[in-house]
Protein backbone atom coordinates (compact mmCIF):
# COMPACT_ATOMS: atom_id res chain seq x y z
CA UNK A 1 0.00 0.00 0.00
CA UNK A 2 1.52 2.89 -1.25
CA UNK A 3 0.96 6.71 0.55
CA UNK A 4 0.66 8.37 -2.68
CA UNK A 5 0.83 7.25 -6.69
CA UNK A 6 1.73 10.05 -8.83
CA UNK A 7 0.50 9.49 -12.36
CA UNK A 8 3.23 11.10 -14.92
CA UNK A 9 7.15 11.43 -14.43
CA UNK A 10 7.15 15.04 -16.44
CA UNK A 11 8.05 18.42 -13.75
CA UNK A 12 4.70 18.17 -11.46
CA UNK A 13 4.95 14.41 -11.11
CA UNK A 14 8.95 13.87 -10.42
CA UNK A 15 9.12 17.02 -8.09
CA UNK A 16 5.92 15.55 -5.96
CA UNK A 17 7.50 12.16 -6.02
CA UNK A 18 11.18 13.82 -5.07
CA UNK A 19 9.77 15.52 -2.37
CA UNK A 20 6.90 13.19 -1.25
CA UNK A 21 9.94 10.38 -1.24
CA UNK A 22 11.97 12.59 0.43
CA UNK A 23 9.54 13.58 3.57
CA UNK A 24 9.38 9.71 4.38
CA UNK A 25 6.17 9.07 2.46
CA UNK A 26 5.85 5.45 0.31
CA UNK A 27 5.61 7.29 -2.97
CA UNK A 28 4.97 5.07 -6.72
CA UNK A 29 5.92 7.21 -9.77
CA UNK A 30 4.14 5.49 -13.10
CA UNK A 31 5.29 7.21 -16.47
CA UNK A 32 4.50 6.01 -20.00
CA UNK A 33 7.12 7.57 -21.89
CA UNK A 34 10.14 9.09 -20.61
CA UNK A 35 10.79 10.63 -16.69
CA UNK A 36 11.16 14.04 -16.99
CA UNK A 37 8.00 14.44 -19.29
CA UNK A 38 7.57 17.18 -21.95
CA UNK A 39 10.11 19.63 -20.57
CA UNK A 40 12.89 17.81 -20.10
CA UNK A 41 12.58 15.87 -23.18
CA UNK A 42 10.79 17.89 -25.84
CA UNK A 43 9.99 21.02 -24.10
CA UNK A 44 12.14 23.75 -22.00
CA UNK A 45 15.24 22.17 -21.95
CA UNK A 46 15.70 20.82 -25.70
CA UNK A 47 14.18 24.15 -27.09
CA UNK A 48 16.69 26.11 -24.40
CA UNK A 49 20.07 23.42 -26.18
CA UNK A 50 19.00 24.61 -29.39
CA UNK A 51 18.37 28.58 -28.64
CA UNK A 52 21.71 28.20 -27.16
CA UNK A 53 23.55 27.62 -30.25
CA UNK A 54 21.47 29.77 -32.17
CA UNK A 55 22.85 32.71 -29.83
CA UNK A 56 26.65 31.55 -30.14
CA UNK A 57 25.84 31.63 -33.76
CA UNK A 58 23.94 35.12 -34.17
CA UNK A 59 27.06 36.40 -31.61
CA UNK A 60 29.19 35.04 -34.15
CA UNK A 61 28.44 36.39 -37.02
CA UNK A 62 27.66 39.54 -35.08
CA UNK A 63 30.47 40.32 -33.72
CA UNK A 64 32.38 43.04 -35.65
CA UNK A 65 29.93 45.91 -34.00
CA UNK A 66 31.94 44.78 -30.51
CA UNK A 67 35.50 44.91 -32.35
CA UNK A 68 35.69 41.05 -32.68
CA UNK A 69 36.35 39.73 -36.36
CA UNK A 70 35.06 36.30 -36.90
CA UNK A 71 34.71 34.15 -40.12
CA UNK A 72 33.79 31.01 -41.26
CA UNK A 73 31.03 30.63 -39.01
CA UNK A 74 28.77 27.81 -39.59
CA UNK A 75 25.86 25.84 -38.10
CA UNK A 76 25.86 22.15 -37.72
CA UNK A 77 22.37 21.12 -37.08
CA UNK A 78 23.34 17.51 -36.76
CA UNK A 79 25.99 18.52 -33.79
CA UNK A 80 23.48 21.07 -32.27
CA UNK A 81 21.16 18.07 -31.83
CA UNK A 82 23.20 15.75 -30.46
CA UNK A 83 24.63 18.21 -28.03
CA UNK A 84 20.74 18.75 -26.83
CA UNK A 85 20.15 15.36 -26.44
CA UNK A 86 23.15 15.16 -24.06
CA UNK A 87 22.12 17.44 -21.84
CA UNK A 88 18.61 15.66 -21.89
CA UNK A 89 20.40 12.64 -20.99
CA UNK A 90 22.32 14.11 -18.48
CA UNK A 91 18.95 16.15 -16.63
CA UNK A 92 17.14 12.38 -17.35
CA UNK A 93 19.72 11.01 -15.60
CA UNK A 94 20.06 13.28 -12.28
CA UNK A 95 16.58 13.39 -12.22
CA UNK A 96 16.36 9.46 -12.22
CA UNK A 97 19.29 9.40 -9.27
CA UNK A 98 17.38 11.65 -7.28
CA UNK A 99 14.30 9.35 -6.79
CA UNK A 100 16.20 6.64 -6.27
CA UNK A 101 17.63 8.71 -3.57
CA UNK A 102 14.31 9.51 -2.46
CA UNK A 103 13.14 6.33 -2.17
CA UNK A 104 10.58 6.53 -4.82
CA UNK A 105 9.54 3.08 -6.84
CA UNK A 106 9.53 4.11 -10.46
CA UNK A 107 7.71 1.62 -12.62
CA UNK A 108 7.77 2.28 -16.54
CA UNK A 109 4.22 2.23 -18.28
CA UNK A 110 0.63 3.28 -18.71
CA UNK A 111 -0.94 3.69 -15.89
CA UNK A 112 -4.94 3.12 -15.91
CA UNK A 113 -7.16 3.75 -13.01
CA UNK A 114 -9.81 0.73 -11.73
CA UNK A 115 -11.62 2.81 -9.02
CA UNK A 116 -11.70 4.26 -5.94
CA UNK A 117 -12.86 2.43 -2.93
CA UNK A 118 -13.28 2.71 1.23
CA UNK A 119 -11.01 5.72 0.33
CA UNK A 120 -8.49 3.09 -1.41
CA UNK A 121 -7.22 3.80 -4.83
CA UNK A 122 -6.18 1.18 -7.46
CA UNK A 123 -4.15 1.61 -10.68
CA UNK A 124 -2.77 -1.17 -12.97
CA UNK A 125 0.49 -1.06 -14.97
CA UNK A 126 -0.20 -3.64 -17.82
CA UNK A 127 -0.84 -6.93 -15.57
CA UNK A 128 0.28 -5.44 -12.30
CA UNK A 129 -1.61 -3.92 -9.68
CA UNK A 130 -1.22 -0.55 -7.48
CA UNK A 131 -3.04 0.24 -4.40
CA UNK A 132 -2.51 3.55 -2.94
CA UNK A 133 -4.24 5.93 -0.23
CA UNK A 134 -3.52 9.03 -2.45
CA UNK A 135 -3.16 9.71 -6.37
CA UNK A 136 -1.48 12.54 -7.87
CA UNK A 137 -2.25 13.06 -11.56
CA UNK A 138 0.16 14.75 -13.13
CA UNK A 139 -0.28 13.44 -16.91
CA UNK A 140 0.32 16.81 -18.70
CA UNK A 141 -0.64 18.03 -21.96
CA UNK A 142 -0.25 17.47 -25.44
CA UNK A 143 0.41 19.89 -28.90
CA UNK A 144 -3.20 20.37 -30.31
CA UNK A 145 -3.53 19.63 -34.20
CA UNK A 146 -5.78 21.75 -35.47
CA UNK A 147 -8.96 20.25 -37.75
CA UNK A 148 -7.30 22.08 -40.53
CA UNK A 149 -7.25 19.83 -44.03
CA UNK A 150 -4.16 18.53 -44.23
CA UNK A 151 -2.74 18.48 -41.22
CA UNK A 152 -3.13 15.26 -40.06
CA UNK A 153 -1.88 13.68 -43.21
CA UNK A 154 1.39 16.29 -42.97
CA UNK A 155 1.78 15.16 -39.57
CA UNK A 156 1.97 11.76 -40.74
CA UNK A 157 4.14 12.33 -43.81
CA UNK A 158 6.67 14.56 -41.83
CA UNK A 159 5.45 17.95 -43.72
CA UNK A 160 3.85 18.66 -40.48
CA UNK A 161 5.67 19.22 -37.03
CA UNK A 162 4.48 19.90 -33.48
CA UNK A 163 7.03 20.58 -30.66
CA UNK A 164 8.27 16.86 -30.54
CA UNK A 165 9.19 16.21 -34.46
CA UNK A 166 10.49 20.18 -34.42
CA UNK A 167 13.18 19.43 -31.59
CA UNK A 168 14.83 16.92 -33.44
CA UNK A 169 14.77 18.04 -37.05
CA UNK A 170 18.33 17.03 -38.04
CA UNK A 171 18.43 19.73 -41.07
CA UNK A 172 17.52 23.00 -41.88
CA UNK A 173 14.33 23.46 -43.73
CA UNK A 174 15.06 26.16 -46.38
CA UNK A 175 11.59 27.58 -45.22
CA UNK A 176 9.31 27.10 -42.27
CA UNK A 177 5.88 28.26 -41.91
CA UNK A 178 4.90 28.13 -37.90
CA UNK A 179 0.84 28.62 -37.45
CA UNK A 180 0.67 30.45 -34.05
CA UNK A 181 2.48 33.09 -32.58
CA UNK A 182 2.50 31.81 -29.30
CA UNK A 183 5.32 31.46 -26.94
CA UNK A 184 6.29 27.55 -28.46
CA UNK A 185 6.42 29.06 -32.09
CA UNK A 186 7.70 32.36 -31.58
CA UNK A 187 11.03 30.42 -30.04
CA UNK A 188 11.36 27.87 -32.89
CA UNK A 189 10.52 31.10 -35.09
CA UNK A 190 14.01 32.55 -33.31
CA UNK A 191 16.04 29.56 -34.09
CA UNK A 192 15.34 28.33 -37.38
CA UNK A 193 15.53 32.13 -38.37
CA UNK A 194 19.35 32.09 -36.55
CA UNK A 195 20.23 28.61 -38.61
CA UNK A 196 18.86 30.16 -41.99
CA UNK A 197 15.32 29.45 -43.09
CA UNK A 198 13.32 31.47 -44.33
CA UNK A 199 10.47 31.95 -41.07
CA UNK A 200 7.03 32.94 -41.58
CA UNK A 201 4.35 32.82 -37.99
CA UNK A 202 0.71 32.84 -38.77
CA UNK A 203 -1.42 34.58 -36.43
CA UNK A 204 -4.91 34.47 -35.69
CA UNK A 205 -5.05 37.37 -33.36
CA UNK A 206 -3.83 40.55 -33.84
CA UNK A 207 -0.11 40.44 -32.07
CA UNK A 208 2.16 38.33 -31.07
CA UNK A 209 3.48 36.18 -27.96
CA UNK A 210 -0.06 35.77 -26.34
CA UNK A 211 -1.09 37.82 -23.44
CA UNK A 212 2.62 39.52 -22.98
CA UNK A 213 2.18 43.13 -22.75
CA UNK A 214 1.25 45.11 -26.50
CA UNK A 215 4.13 46.93 -26.56
CA UNK A 216 6.70 44.42 -25.52
CA UNK A 217 5.33 42.18 -28.36
CA UNK A 218 5.40 45.13 -30.53
CA UNK A 219 9.05 45.18 -29.86
CA UNK A 220 9.83 42.18 -30.26
CA UNK A 221 7.76 41.38 -33.30
CA UNK A 222 9.72 44.70 -34.86
CA UNK A 223 13.16 42.70 -34.11
CA UNK A 224 12.05 39.29 -35.89
CA UNK A 225 11.27 41.58 -38.82
CA UNK A 226 14.60 43.45 -38.66
CA UNK A 227 16.06 39.67 -39.21
CA UNK A 228 13.60 38.10 -41.70
CA UNK A 229 10.69 36.55 -39.62
CA UNK A 230 7.32 37.52 -41.86
CA UNK A 231 4.32 38.01 -39.68
CA UNK A 232 1.23 37.10 -40.87
CA UNK A 233 -0.92 38.56 -38.25
CA UNK A 234 -5.31 38.51 -37.89
CA UNK A 235 -5.59 35.51 -40.34
CA UNK A 236 -6.70 31.99 -40.47
CA UNK A 237 -4.94 28.75 -42.22
CA UNK A 238 -7.20 27.00 -43.97
CA UNK A 239 -5.31 24.25 -45.54
CA UNK A 240 -1.71 22.84 -45.33
CA UNK A 241 -0.76 20.82 -48.56
CA UNK A 242 1.14 20.43 -51.45
CA UNK A 243 3.86 22.32 -49.66
CA UNK A 244 2.19 25.47 -48.59
CA UNK A 245 0.04 26.83 -46.29
CA UNK A 246 -3.29 28.58 -47.33
CA UNK A 247 -4.55 31.28 -45.27
CA UNK A 248 -7.07 33.85 -45.53
CA UNK A 249 -7.24 37.81 -43.67
CA UNK A 250 -8.87 40.71 -44.31
CA UNK A 251 -7.16 41.21 -47.70
CA UNK A 252 -8.52 37.72 -49.30
CA UNK A 253 -6.87 34.43 -49.61
CA UNK A 254 -3.30 33.93 -50.15
CA UNK A 255 -0.73 30.88 -49.76
CA UNK A 256 2.85 30.76 -48.35
CA UNK A 257 5.48 27.94 -49.45
CA UNK A 258 6.65 26.00 -46.99
CA UNK A 259 9.32 23.00 -46.65
CA UNK A 260 8.19 22.50 -43.30
CA UNK A 261 4.94 23.37 -40.65
CA UNK A 262 5.37 24.05 -37.50
CA UNK A 263 1.75 23.73 -35.79
CA UNK A 264 2.15 25.72 -31.99
CA UNK A 265 -1.33 26.49 -31.20
CA UNK A 266 -1.68 25.49 -28.22
CA UNK A 267 -1.60 22.27 -25.75
CA UNK A 268 -4.35 21.22 -24.28
CA UNK A 269 -4.45 18.89 -20.59
CA UNK A 270 -4.26 14.96 -21.17
CA UNK A 271 -7.05 13.77 -19.59
CA UNK A 272 -7.84 10.92 -21.92
CA UNK A 273 -6.64 7.12 -22.25
CA UNK A 274 -6.18 6.42 -18.70
CA UNK A 275 -9.91 5.75 -16.92
CA UNK A 276 -10.04 9.10 -15.27
CA UNK A 277 -14.05 8.72 -15.52
CA UNK A 278 -13.63 5.94 -12.83
CA UNK A 279 -12.95 8.50 -9.75
CA UNK A 280 -15.49 11.03 -10.70
CA UNK A 281 -13.34 13.72 -10.82
CA UNK A 282 -14.72 17.27 -12.14
CA UNK A 283 -13.41 18.04 -15.46
CA UNK A 284 -14.60 21.55 -16.96
CA UNK A 285 -13.31 22.64 -20.38
CA UNK A 286 -10.71 19.36 -20.58
CA UNK A 287 -9.18 20.29 -17.33
CA UNK A 288 -9.06 18.90 -14.02
CA UNK A 289 -10.45 21.37 -11.69
CA UNK A 290 -8.30 21.73 -8.37
CA UNK A 291 -8.90 24.54 -5.30
CA UNK A 292 -5.79 26.11 -3.93
CA UNK A 293 -4.22 22.79 -2.51
CA UNK A 294 -4.16 20.98 -5.94
CA UNK A 295 -7.46 18.93 -4.15
CA UNK A 296 -9.88 17.79 -6.86
CA UNK A 297 -13.58 17.15 -5.59
CA UNK A 298 -12.57 13.59 -5.02
CA UNK A 299 -10.94 13.29 -1.39
CA UNK A 300 -6.89 11.66 -1.94
CA UNK A 301 -7.06 12.75 -5.67
CA UNK A 302 -4.30 15.54 -6.52
CA UNK A 303 -4.02 17.11 -9.96
CA UNK A 304 -0.90 19.80 -11.01
CA UNK A 305 0.79 20.61 -13.66
CA UNK A 306 -0.14 21.43 -16.50
CA UNK A 307 -3.25 18.96 -16.26
CA UNK A 308 -4.86 21.36 -14.47
CA UNK A 309 -4.71 23.74 -17.01
CA UNK A 310 -4.02 26.95 -14.23
CA UNK A 311 -0.71 27.60 -15.93
CA UNK A 312 0.97 25.11 -18.05
CA UNK A 313 4.50 26.21 -17.54
CA UNK A 314 6.74 24.03 -15.29
CA UNK A 315 7.86 26.40 -12.71
CA UNK A 316 4.22 26.50 -11.99
CA UNK A 317 3.92 22.65 -11.97
CA UNK A 318 6.56 22.10 -9.40
CA UNK A 319 5.15 24.69 -7.02
CA UNK A 320 2.17 23.17 -7.66
CA UNK A 321 2.92 20.04 -6.29
CA UNK A 322 5.32 21.35 -3.35
CA UNK A 323 1.84 22.54 -1.93
CA UNK A 324 0.16 19.26 -2.36
CA UNK A 325 3.06 17.26 -0.96
CA UNK A 326 3.25 20.19 1.76
CA UNK A 327 0.00 19.72 3.20
CA UNK A 328 -0.02 16.29 3.25
CA UNK A 329 3.04 16.29 5.70
CA UNK A 330 1.03 18.83 7.65
CA UNK A 331 2.32 22.36 6.55
CA UNK A 332 -0.16 24.51 5.92
CA UNK A 333 0.69 25.78 2.13
CA UNK A 334 -1.22 27.59 -0.62
CA UNK A 335 -0.81 28.14 -4.17
CA UNK A 336 -0.73 32.05 -5.39
CA UNK A 337 -0.60 32.55 -9.24
CA UNK A 338 -0.15 36.66 -9.01
CA UNK A 339 3.94 36.13 -9.23
CA UNK A 340 4.49 33.33 -11.53
CA UNK A 341 6.54 35.13 -14.29
CA UNK A 342 6.83 33.62 -17.91
CA UNK A 343 9.95 33.70 -20.47
CA UNK A 344 10.36 33.84 -23.91
CA UNK A 345 13.65 32.53 -24.34
CA UNK A 346 14.32 34.76 -27.99
CA UNK A 347 16.84 37.00 -28.94
CA UNK A 348 15.63 39.48 -27.46
CA UNK A 349 14.42 37.93 -24.27
CA UNK A 350 11.40 38.63 -22.64
CA UNK A 351 10.35 38.69 -18.88
CA UNK A 352 7.48 38.90 -17.66
CA UNK A 353 5.15 38.67 -14.27
CA UNK A 354 2.14 39.75 -12.96
CA UNK A 355 -0.24 42.34 -14.71
CA UNK A 356 -0.24 44.42 -17.06
CA UNK A 357 -1.44 47.44 -17.78
CA UNK A 358 -4.40 45.68 -20.24
CA UNK A 359 -4.94 43.25 -17.92
CA UNK A 360 -5.43 46.59 -15.54
CA UNK A 361 -7.89 47.80 -17.68
CA UNK A 362 -9.69 44.60 -18.10
CA UNK A 363 -10.17 43.73 -14.26
CA UNK A 364 -11.53 47.34 -13.73
CA UNK A 365 -8.10 47.63 -11.43
CA UNK A 366 -6.65 51.48 -11.35
CA UNK A 367 -2.54 51.01 -12.13
CA UNK A 368 0.49 53.75 -12.75
CA UNK A 369 2.80 52.76 -15.26
CA UNK A 370 6.73 53.81 -16.03
CA UNK A 371 8.32 52.34 -18.88
CA UNK A 372 11.79 52.72 -19.41
CA UNK A 373 14.33 52.09 -21.74
CA UNK A 374 17.40 49.59 -21.29
CA UNK A 375 19.70 51.84 -22.10
CA UNK A 376 19.00 53.39 -18.73
CA UNK A 377 20.93 50.25 -17.78
CA UNK A 378 24.94 50.65 -18.04
CA UNK A 379 25.67 47.02 -18.66
CA UNK A 380 22.92 46.90 -21.47
CA UNK A 381 24.61 49.59 -23.44
CA UNK A 382 27.72 48.20 -23.37
CA UNK A 383 26.33 44.88 -24.92
CA UNK A 384 23.66 45.74 -27.02
CA UNK A 385 24.49 47.55 -30.04
CA UNK A 386 21.79 49.44 -31.20
CA UNK A 387 19.66 47.83 -28.31
CA UNK A 388 15.61 49.01 -28.26
CA UNK A 389 14.78 46.83 -25.33
CA UNK A 390 12.48 48.37 -22.27
CA UNK A 391 11.45 48.24 -18.81
CA UNK A 392 7.64 48.04 -18.16
CA UNK A 393 6.99 48.46 -14.46
CA UNK A 394 3.16 48.52 -13.06
CA UNK A 395 1.99 49.65 -9.76
CA UNK A 396 -1.00 49.77 -7.45
CA UNK A 397 -1.04 53.49 -6.62
CA UNK A 398 -3.10 53.43 -3.76
CA UNK A 399 -1.24 50.54 -1.88
CA UNK A 400 2.26 51.84 -3.66
CA UNK A 401 3.31 48.07 -4.13
CA UNK A 402 4.48 46.44 -7.38
CA UNK A 403 1.80 44.77 -9.15
CA UNK A 404 3.83 43.94 -12.47
CA UNK A 405 7.04 44.17 -14.86
CA UNK A 406 7.56 43.57 -18.09
CA UNK A 407 10.68 43.69 -19.46
CA UNK A 408 12.63 43.12 -23.49
CA UNK A 409 15.99 42.57 -23.40
CA UNK A 410 19.33 40.57 -22.17
CA UNK A 411 19.07 39.21 -19.18
CA UNK A 412 15.05 39.37 -18.94
CA UNK A 413 14.59 35.59 -18.06
CA UNK A 414 17.26 35.56 -15.17
CA UNK A 415 16.02 39.28 -13.91
CA UNK A 416 12.32 38.66 -13.96
CA UNK A 417 12.34 36.68 -10.37
CA UNK A 418 13.15 40.09 -8.74
CA UNK A 419 10.32 41.79 -9.96
CA UNK A 420 8.72 38.51 -8.60
CA UNK A 421 9.56 38.51 -5.33
CA UNK A 422 8.88 41.90 -4.98
CA UNK A 423 5.33 40.70 -6.16
CA UNK A 424 4.99 38.01 -3.48
CA UNK A 425 6.61 39.55 -0.63
CA UNK A 426 4.02 42.59 -1.31
CA UNK A 427 7.24 45.37 -0.72
CA UNK A 428 6.69 48.78 -0.63
CA UNK A 429 7.81 50.49 -3.49
CA UNK A 430 9.57 53.27 -1.03
CA UNK A 431 11.46 50.10 0.39
CA UNK A 432 12.22 48.71 -2.80
CA UNK A 433 13.62 52.31 -4.15
CA UNK A 434 16.15 51.41 -0.82
CA UNK A 435 17.75 48.67 -2.11
CA UNK A 436 21.35 48.69 -3.70
CA UNK A 437 21.71 46.70 -6.77
CA UNK A 438 24.93 45.67 -8.12
CA UNK A 439 26.68 48.45 -10.23
CA UNK A 440 26.48 47.45 -13.92
CA UNK A 441 24.04 45.39 -14.05
CA UNK A 442 20.79 44.68 -16.46
CA UNK A 443 18.64 44.09 -13.03
CA UNK A 444 19.61 47.68 -11.91
CA UNK A 445 16.69 48.66 -14.37
CA UNK A 446 13.53 47.80 -12.34
CA UNK A 447 14.85 50.07 -9.22
CA UNK A 448 15.30 52.87 -12.13
CA UNK A 449 11.99 51.98 -13.75
CA UNK A 450 10.11 52.68 -10.16
CA UNK A 451 12.13 56.09 -9.94
CA UNK A 452 10.51 56.87 -13.05
CA UNK A 453 7.05 56.93 -11.29
C1 LIG B 1 8.46 23.38 -26.90
C2 LIG B 1 8.07 23.68 -25.47
C3 LIG B 1 8.84 24.57 -24.75
C4 LIG B 1 8.50 24.84 -23.44
N1 LIG B 1 9.28 25.71 -22.75
C5 LIG B 1 8.99 25.99 -21.46
C6 LIG B 1 9.83 26.86 -20.71
O1 LIG B 1 10.83 27.38 -21.22
N2 LIG B 1 9.50 27.09 -19.42
C7 LIG B 1 8.40 26.51 -18.84
O2 LIG B 1 8.14 26.75 -17.66
N3 LIG B 1 7.59 25.69 -19.53
C8 LIG B 1 7.87 25.41 -20.83
N4 LIG B 1 7.07 24.53 -21.51
C9 LIG B 1 5.90 23.94 -20.81
C10 LIG B 1 6.36 22.77 -19.93
O3 LIG B 1 6.99 21.80 -20.73
C11 LIG B 1 5.16 22.18 -19.21
O4 LIG B 1 4.51 23.20 -18.48
C12 LIG B 1 5.60 21.10 -18.25
O5 LIG B 1 6.24 20.04 -18.93
C13 LIG B 1 4.39 20.57 -17.47
O6 LIG B 1 4.79 19.54 -16.62
P1 LIG B 1 3.78 18.35 -16.26
O7 LIG B 1 4.52 17.46 -15.33
O8 LIG B 1 2.49 18.90 -15.85
O9 LIG B 1 3.48 17.60 -17.64
P2 LIG B 1 4.40 16.88 -18.70
O10 LIG B 1 5.75 17.44 -18.74
O11 LIG B 1 3.56 16.88 -19.93
O12 LIG B 1 4.53 15.41 -18.14
C14 LIG B 1 3.46 14.52 -18.05
C15 LIG B 1 3.99 13.11 -18.12
O13 LIG B 1 2.93 12.23 -17.84
C16 LIG B 1 3.10 11.07 -18.63
N5 LIG B 1 1.79 10.40 -18.66
C17 LIG B 1 0.64 10.88 -19.19
N6 LIG B 1 -0.37 10.02 -18.97
C18 LIG B 1 0.16 8.96 -18.29
C19 LIG B 1 -0.37 7.76 -17.76
N7 LIG B 1 -1.67 7.47 -17.86
N8 LIG B 1 0.47 6.92 -17.14
C20 LIG B 1 1.77 7.19 -17.03
N9 LIG B 1 2.33 8.33 -17.48
C21 LIG B 1 1.53 9.21 -18.10
C22 LIG B 1 3.59 11.63 -19.96
O14 LIG B 1 4.25 10.62 -20.69
C23 LIG B 1 4.51 12.73 -19.49
O15 LIG B 1 5.84 12.28 -19.38
C24 LIG B 1 7.39 24.23 -22.82
C25 LIG B 1 6.61 23.32 -23.55
C26 LIG B 1 6.94 23.05 -24.86
C27 LIG B 1 6.11 22.06 -25.62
Amino acid sequence: MYDIMILGGGPAGYLAAERAGHSGLKTLLIEKRFIGGVCLNEGCVPSKALLHSAKLFDIARHSEAYGVSTSGAAIDQRAVIARKNKVVRNLVAGIKSQLKASHVTVVEGLGEIVGRDAGIITVTVGQTTYQGKRLLIATGSEAIVPPIPGAREGLASGFVLTNREILDLDTIPESLVVVGGGVIGLEMASYFNSVGSKVTVIEMLGKIAGPTDREISTILQKNYEKKGITFVLESKVNAIRDGAVEFENAAGKHSVPAVKVLVSIGRRPVIAGFDLEKLGVYVDKGRIVVDEHGQTNVPGVYATGDVNGVWMLAHAAYRESEVVINNLMGRHDVMRYDAVPWVIYTNPEVGCVGETEESCKAKGMACQVASISMNYSGRYMAENAGGDGICKVVIDPVRQRLIGCHIIGSYASEIIVVAAMLIETQMKIADIKEFVFPHPTVSEIIREALFQL
